[in-house]
């Protein structure tokens, strides 16, 4: 990597997650997955969280991986969920970890509320089955429940718990104030980072919201959205493609990596972006970390 201008060829996995959120391996240990499965740039981006990002990059400019800082923000939008994940920003900048720690801030009562729904619902201890899966007490996630519905049996994967549990209308789900689009979009840009919509097709949007989305966040600063994601099945990113060229949109790629047993697409394991999309890591080629 060190010695190669980053193109829409370069093998980039921006978007991951390690056990400092709701991951399966350490910082290290994924890195080192990265760099086995031929990744030449890397971004680990813990959800609300960036107490990873040192080891991350330390360990990936010793594998020789050159390194974007990153998060993912959970953000309320219009009703739903959505998550902006923000890359090459400064980790040191205070309004960004003020932000982060006001976004995580919510998560402990809000899995107490998750067990309760659930103990309801008949499954028992899920607070403290949850947390024995919890790398970091600041960020228990739906994640780490879904984990513990599969160790009990009550479900096969997790795949099934999120079909039957934890999403709207159903058992252990519990709705939540997360960060506004506004705020995550200027916590990113001010640190110096560009903010990216993550998996776009993954929200239940009308049309018009969806645009009103797209519109809204260039408008707040942003400047990125997620093409190649593993959330996205080919005619999803042929359209993201489109909606890239449509909002003038930089492009980025990533596998959303959680785990080796419940992820379905591995780190780097993703088609290159089409060839007429800006790549996101160009336009961060300055704030790429290298060996
Ligand atoms: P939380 O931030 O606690 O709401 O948890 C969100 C996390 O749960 C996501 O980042 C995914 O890792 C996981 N998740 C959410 N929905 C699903 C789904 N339908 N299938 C699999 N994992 C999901
Ligand atoms: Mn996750
Ligand atoms: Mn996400
Ligand atoms: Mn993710």
């Amino acid at each position: 990597m060190s010695a190669r201008i980053p193109t829409h060829l370069t093998n980039a996995d921006l978007h991951s997650h390690s056990n400092v959120s709701d991951g399966t391996l350490s910082p290290e240990d994924l890195a080192a997955r990265a760099h086995a499965q031929g990744v030449e740039l890397w971004a680990l981006t813990d959800h609300d969280e960036i107490g990873g990002q040192r080891r991350a990059r330390d360990a990936a400019l010793a594998l020789g991986l050159g390194y974007l800082t990153g998060t993912e923000i959970s953000v309320s939008f219009a009703g739903e969920t959505v998550h902006i994940v923000g890359l090459g920003f400064d980790a040191d900048d205070a309004a960004l970890q003020a932000g982060l720690a006001a976004t995580r801030g919510g998560r402990l009562a809000r899995a107490h509320a998750m067990a309760d729904s659930l103990a309801r619902a008949g499954v028992g201890g899920a607070f403290e089955g949850a947390l024995r899966y919890v790398g970091n007490p600041d960020l228990i996630s739906r994640t780490h429940f879904a984990r513990f519905l599969v160790e009990t049996g009550v479900c096969n994967d997790t795949y099934e718990v999120f079909r039957r549990f934890l999403t709207e209308g159903k058992p252990g789900y519990v709705p939540h104030q997360w960060a506004r689009l506004g705020d995550a979009v200027r916590w990113i840009t001010q640190a110096g980072g560009v903010a990216v919509i993550a998996h776009p097709a993954r929200y239940k949007f009308s049309p018009s919201a969806e645009y009103a989305l797209f519109s809204e966040f260039v408008t707040h600063g942003g400047r990125g959205v997620e093409v190649m994601t593993g959330s996205h099945s080919e005619p999803e990113r042929l359209r993201y493609a489109e909606t890239a060229d449509e909002f003038d949109l930089l492009a980025s790629r990533g596998s959303d990596f959680h785990s080796p047993t419940e992820s379905r697409t591995d780190l780097g394991a993703l088609p290159d972006l089409p060839g007429r999309l800006r790549p996101v890591w160009e336009a961060l080629e300055h704030r790429i970390q290298r060996p």
